[in-house]
């Protein structure tokens, strides 16, 4: 806040080569000036932050003992005790012996869905049975009834520490970008959002044998149909119309490469990034030549594409949601399930486990950059859904990856996908200041991000049970 003094002054140099005229007026108006910049310092409040250990999943480092000096909402200094001036006027909160890390970041959520998974004898009457009667009721169902299922499930995320999202799709026209910007303007609590507005889909995809005569008013309300480049520019212009910040597209056979080139260029004309939930090796090539940002899920690539990806700086974003059983997880005890189903479920978890690890080590070899997503759109009884989002991210040990290589999937690569590595990822002076601590330390256990004890986002504490008695 140099900017009111300087200009005063400038107005002083301006009013001498005018003769000065009239002193006592400019030196009011200096007076007011100071006393503006005064005011907007007291307004932008100091906060220190003290902990036994930082860990900056940038380079891997831990500085031990820190502390963090922040202004308002933003990281002003970053250091040894030694080496920061604390001012006077600054509010210190002492972590103890936690260690810091930067806001959690899921790239890969979907906040307005929390899907019940139906009973047995319905999974079996429909295609894609788990997912579409949940989906589908969240569409019918009141707007507004959504909406606060938005608002309580960003509340839970950033309790558990996450404090910034990207929500790909499945918010109905506008619910994310009104969420997003609800929780900028205090009214609701939550993470910092990046909507993408409504998914783009080929018809066929997702949700079949609707009511012929309901079907588009239906789709309508949830996804924007890509038929022909033309369709496809025009869905990107309709998310622009809503304020979206990114743009999602799922691809399946039916969506051609033009089709999501076009997607690509129009958003990129507007400075959007575009996902694109890809699952087998087909849909990954029309994504990667059509030149998406980023890929989801890709469970089938193969190393070619893991190479073309990574030479052409294609994000991998990798979402272990189902790894280790988790449909038995939030199917148990509440779904009528046959001893059958069961056994069934319980037999292909460890080929997935295997498929998945290999899926994995496979992208960790290749080089390509990658980042993590919950993928949660599930209801998982006894977890709030951060909770269950975190409990997703840390199956990617799991896996074999490191732990240093899964905090940095989602802070500092997550933050660089975004598009906002200049923002968050990391606790640097100039970024937002939003910080998490756990008590133990998260590289021995990376379970620790399961059990976050402080949350601070925008320089306001979400919560801090490591409070200083
Ligand atoms: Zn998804």
């Amino acid at each position: 806040m140099q900017i009111p003094i300087r200009q005063a002054f400038e107005f002083l140099e301006h009013s001498r080569l005018t003769r000065m005229r009239n002193i006592p007026t400019l030196l009011l108006v200096l007076l007011a000036l100071v006393s503006v910049q005064l005011n907007a310092q007291a307004a932008a409040p100091l906060t220190l932050v003290k902990a036994a250990r930082l860990l900056d999943p940038r380079t891997g480092n831990v500085l031990a003992p820190v502390v963090v000096l922040i202004e308002g909402d933003k990281i002003k200094q970053v250091g040894p005790p030694s080496r920061i001036t604390v001012p006077v006027n600054a509010k210190t909160i002492d972590l103890g012996s936690a260690t810091l890390l930067p806001g959690l970041i899921d790239s890969h959520t979907h906040l307005f869905l929390d899907i019940i998974v139906p009973p047995e004898a319905e999974i079996r009457r429909h295609e894609n049975g788990e997912f579409a009667p949940g989906m589908l009721l969240a569409i019918v169902e009141s707007p507004s009834k959504r909406a606060l299922i938005g608002a309580q499930l960003a509340r839970e995320d950033l309790q558990s520490g996450i404090t910034t999202v990207r929500n790909l799709g499945h918010s109905g026209i506008d619910g994310d970008t009104e969420l997003r910007d609800a929780i900028k303007a205090g009214r609701v609590p939550g993470p910092r959002i990046l909507a993408s507005g409504r998914k783009l889909i080929t018809r066929g995809e997702y949700v079949q044998n609707l009511n012929p005569t309901l079907a588009d008013v239906i789709l309508q309300q949830e996804f924007l149909l890509i038929d022909g480049t033309d369709r496809a520019r025009e869905a990107v212009r309709q998310n622009e119309f809503h304020n979206v910040d990114v743009i999602k597209v799922s691809a399946d056979e039916n969506l051609t490469v033009p089709e999501l080139a076009a997607v690509v260029e129009e958003a990129h004309r507007q400075h959007l990034k575009v996902a694109v939930h890809a699952i087998d090796t087909a849909s990954i090539q029309t994504a990667i030549d059509a030149g998406a940002d980023s890929i989801e899920h890709c469970n089938f690539v193969t190393d070619e594409q893991l190479t073309l990806m990574r030479d052409k700086g294609i994000f991998l974003v990798l979402t272990p949601t189902f790894y280790n059983g988790f449909f038995l997880k939030i199917t148990e005890p509440s779904i009528v399930m046959s001893s059958a189903m069961h056994a069934e479920e319980a037999a292909s978890v460890g080929r997935r486990n295997e498929r998945y690890a290999q899926l994995v080590q496979r992208v960790l070899k290749s080089g390509v950059k990658f980042a993590a997503g919950s993928d949660m759109c599930w209801f998982y009884p006894g977890k709030t859904r951060g909770q269950a989002s975190s409990a997703t991210f840390v199956k990617l040990r799991q896996t074999g990856m490191s732990a240093l290589d899964v905090i940095r999937a989602v802070t500092v690569n997550a933050a660089e996908m975004l598009g906002w590595g200049d923002r968050i990822g990391t606790i640097e002076p100039g970024k937002f200041a939003d910080l998490v601590a756990v008590a133990g330390d998260p590289i021995a256990d990376i379970t620790e991000l399961e059990r976050v004890r402080f949350v601070m986002k925008d320089g306001q504490v979400v919560r801090n049970e490591l409070r200083s008695h």
